[in-house]
């Protein structure tokens, strides 16, 4: 296994809800409420779950776009948790963040030439012939062209577009990618395009990457292993072929049977759940999962919040279920 690049260590990102005119907190949202996570160099990990589970929240915590609350972020065996200012510029040249609306993120105003040589200007790179020679490569290995320089983002198609954006998270030559749902605002015939390229462009520069999406179909083509997140915790992790083979968490069991089938005929177990995902601004007691979990078992699951603990069959299985993954201490 090769060593870990980054590691989330315990990280907890909340966002305080003020109100009135003193502006006090009244509420605290938990994004990400306590999450382990190690990527190894050359890995990609698929991070999935609904729409506010805080998989966004942390993928941009890992790249200190956000600052954690409270635990750490290890990156290439440096902790990069409270850096600052010019201290976080040499990790922010090394990680990178790609973004779900490539429109948005892209000024309107701008060439796109020149949103690309940002990364550039930021770092270092005066001479403006050399930023432009690396602009046209960039473009080049997106499968733009280099002439494309001087035009502006409304030229573009929405696949182009995420292009663009690809081409600018990844002029810096970061080691370290977050793909935040790089290809859910696409129109879904140029979606395997887009998915395609940044897996040749992760081969290719050997990138370290955490693809973030919101269904587990999107996520098996890309991911060496994948990490299933609810309310703000990761509740199961494990490689990509155990994972879709062998789900034990019931919200993976869940999401894994939404996904859509080529053939309708074929016979399946669709899980329906029920309820709609808590507020992270007051979570259920217990496992986070016990309201809409259809095996919960009462006295346990709402008492007793389960560990993430690896499956007796498969260490690097892991977790956090009191019936599917009991914790040795219980059998
Ligand atoms: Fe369901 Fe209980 Fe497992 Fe949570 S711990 S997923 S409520 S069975």
């Amino acid at each position: 296994m090769p060593e870990p690049l980054i590691v989330a260590d315990n990280l907890v990102k909340q966002f305080p809800i003020k109100a009135g005119i003193l502006q006090r907190e009244v509420a605290t949202v938990n994004a990400v409420a306590g999450v382990d996570l190690t990527i190894h160099r050359g890995e990609t990990v698929g991070l999935v779950g609904e729409s506010g589970c805080g998989k966004s929240t942390l993928g941009r915590t890992l790249v200190r776009l956000l600052t954690p609350t409270s635990g750490r972020v290890i990156f290439d065996g440096e902790d990069v948790t409270d850096l600052q200012g010019s201290k976080l510029k040499p990790f922010r040249r090394r990680a990178q963040i790609i973004f779900q609306d490539p429109y948005s993120s892209l000024d309107p105003r701008t060439q796109i030439g020149n949103s690309i040589a940002e990364g550039l200007r930021l770092h270092g790179v005066s001479n403006k012939d050399e930023r432009q020679e690396r602009v046209g490569e960039m473009l080049e290995l997106v499968g733009l062209q280099p002439r494309h320089a001087s035009r502006y983002p409304h030229e573009f198609s929405g696949g182009q577009r995420q292009r663009i954006g690809l081409a600018r998270a990844l002029i810096l030559k970061p080691d370290f990618v977050v793909a935040d749902e790089p290809v859910s605002a696409l129109d879904v015939s140029v979606q395997a395009q887009v998915l395609n390229l940044l897996k040749e462009l992760q081969q290719e520069l050997d990138l370290t990457l955490l693809f973030v999406a919101h269904n587990l179909a999107v996520v098996e083509h890309m991911s060496d292993r994948v990490a299933v997140m609810y309310l703000g915790r990761v509740v199961e992790i494990t490689d990509r072929e155990h994972l879709y083979a062998n789900p034990l968490h019931p919200y993976t069991e869940a999401l894994l049977s939404a996904i859509p089938m080529p053939d309708p005929d074929r016979p399946r177990n669709r899980q329906i759940l029920q309820g709609e995902v808590p507020s992270p601004i007051d979570p259920p007691s217990g496992c986070y999962f016990h309201p809409r979990c259809p095996i919960a078992v009462e006295g346990l699951c709402d008492v007793v919040d389960p560990e993430l603990i690896p499956s007796s069959t498969n260490p690097a299985h892991r977790a956090a279920c009191h019936v599917r993954c009991p914790s040795p201490a219980r059998l």
